[in-house]
């Protein structure tokens, strides 16, 4: 296969295409909106513009699936990464305490470390590295604004290139589309009359962030028994270690906690969040860690699943989807990164069994569903529970009906809680959350159904050194100590649950 190959976007997406792309493919063009970065890591997140991709400045982790991936495929960017300051979270350094005090290493462990970094090291360094390939030019400051396609013999619509907003035209035998979230594409081809069929939910949460720099000599905190990560119903949060001394909190509103929501994007409101976390204050201390800018905020956030060739039929050929382009979820999960990477390296396999282009979309279609679909059926399914509890619980009225109770006492004083204690266990469980196994399927094993119902069975009272100590304040405390009203929202969001 040498064909040329044009893509919409140099996100992770677009880099990720012609990393796996450039060792068999002819030329890859990237066409980019956004200019090229500074030169250095400090100065590529103080200041590379990226109107295109703004989640550039929320926390991003990749996680083992994506890890494990560059380090088999890509063994030369991994070292470039680490040398630039990005970090593996081992398994084992992220062991609750009654299982990280007898911990012995097992096969396997070691394919489930996180990479940590600040995203636009992360995708500084990619893009450093695709660039090197000879084949590769990332055109920077380039809009797109149109596609190029035309209905074959046989009436197929089929892309040749990609129109920019200047009136050049730039032709390849592929076209790609890498252009995120947001992606005109689908537009396009509806214009062009190719019929294409999505599913999407909204996500229910707003994502609040701040980076901070840890001071000169100073460390991060020992991790302690308190987490810095959790979820206090009204308000998820999350700290993430970064490149180069630096660390990030994300903190994740509902969508319906409007008060709140206009408040946190205000540093003082956000910092004062934190430094009442019981695990995220230590991170907070004056002493060790400054703010490195403001608070970055972020909504619209949807999950959504396009099909390219519903029943079976592209909608166009030698044109292909990857990225948030395809596939978009919620960023709670931290994986749209490694959905991006898998279906660009499913892609380059694709290109090279199958030579016909109808084949090649129905084939890069089955290897995406086959591969991704099940954790993205299982996030949208947890995202719809997780809403709707949330809902339900500000109705007065609301008595949670029995089955209801009956699987919030089996996953928080029964799965949890087995979690926090059997490390085979928590093992399966992470390697399904890193999407190295499938989704849930752990769940459904005899051995740990069994441990799991025992430790339920043997109830709160005996298992009690086992629960989390309190993670945080609970929504009224928290509202009063921000000095934020908590009823004018309530009545409001009680009348929205009502209609539950
Ligand atoms: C708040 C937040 C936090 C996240 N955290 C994580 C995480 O921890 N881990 C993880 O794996 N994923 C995370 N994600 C998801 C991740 O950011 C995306 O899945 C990933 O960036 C998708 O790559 P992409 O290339 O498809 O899109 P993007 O990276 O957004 O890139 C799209 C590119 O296309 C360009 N473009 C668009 N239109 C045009 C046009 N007309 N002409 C030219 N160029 C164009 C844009 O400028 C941009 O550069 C997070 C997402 C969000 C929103």
């Amino acid at each position: 296969m040498s064909e040329s190959i044009v893509v919409l976007g140099a996100g992770i997406a677009g880099l990720c295409t012609a990393l796996a792309l450039a060792p068999t493919a002819g030329r890859i063009t990237l066409l980019e909106r956004d200019a090229g970065p500074p030169d250095g890591v400090e100065e590529t997140f103080d200041q590379w513009s990226r109107l295109g991709a703004s989640q550039l400045r929320h926390s991003h982790a990749f996680i083992a699936r994506l890890r494990k991936l560059i380090a088999t495929e890509h063994p030369a960017l991994l070292a470039a990464l680490e040398t630039a300051g990005a970090r593996e979270l081992t398994f084992a350094e992220g062991l609750p305490p009654a299982i990280k005090a007898r911990y012995v290493a097992a096969p396997g462990d070691e394919e489930m470390s996180i990479l940590v970094s600040r995203r636009s090291t992360l995708e500084w360094i990619i893009r450093l590295y695709v660039e090197a390939s000879p084949n590769v030019t990332i055109r920077s400051s380039v809009f797109v604004k149109g596609l190029i396609s035309a209905r074959d013999a046989r009436g197929a619509l089929v892309a040749s290139g990609l129109a920019l907003q200047d009136g050049e035209v730039v032709l390849g035998d592929l076209v790609i589309d890498a252009g995120g979230r947001n992606s005109p594409m689908i537009d396009w081809l509806a214009e062009a009359g190719a019929k294409t069929t999505s599913q999407e939910e909204g996500c229910s949460i707003l994502y609040y962030t701040r980076f901070y720099n840890l001071r000169p000599g100073r460390n991060e905190p020992p991790r302690g028994d308190i987490p810095a990560t959790g979820d206090l119903g009204y308000l998820k949060f999350g700290m993430f270690p970064a490149d180069n001394n630096t660390f990030s909190f994300t903190l994740a509103v509902p969508e319906i906690e409007e008060v709140l929501r206009a408040a946190v994007v205000r540093p003082d409101v956000f910092d004062a969040i934190c430094k009442v976390l019981p695990g995220v204050a230590p991170w907070m201390d004056p002493d060790r860690a400054a703010p490195a800018g403001k608070v970055h905020a972020m909504g619209a956030l949807k999950s959504r699943w396009q099909d390219m060739a519903p029943g079976g039929v592209p909608a166009i050929l030698n044109l292909y989807c990857v990225g948030d382009s395809l596939v978009r979820t919620n960023p709670l999960y931290g994986r749209g990164c490694s959905f991006a990477a898998i279906e660009a390296h499913a892609l380059r396999d694709v290109l090279a069994t199958h030579v016909d282009p109808a084949d090649r979309a129905r084939a890069y279609g089955v290897r995406v569903r086959d591969d991704l679909h099940a954790f993205y059926a299982d996030m949208v399914e947890q995202d719809r529970g997780a809403a709707k509890r949330a809902l339900a619980g500000l109705r007065p009225s609301h008595k949670p009906s029995w089955r209801a109770r009956l699987l919030r006492g089996f996953l928080e004083d029964g799965v949890a809680i087995a979690l926090r204690q059997d490390t085979a266990m928590l093992r399966a469980a992470m390697r399904a959350f890193h999407m190295l196994d499938p989704p849930r399927a752990w769940l459904r094993k005899p051995a740990y159904l069994a441990k799991i119902l025992s430790v339920w069975a043997k109830g709160r009272h005996a298992n009690a050194a086992l629960y989390t100590p309190n993670i945080g304040p609970n929504r009224p405390a928290m509202f009063a100590l921000l000095g934020l009203d908590a009823g004018a929202d309530f009545a409001r969001m009680q009348a929205a649950a009502q209609s539950l």
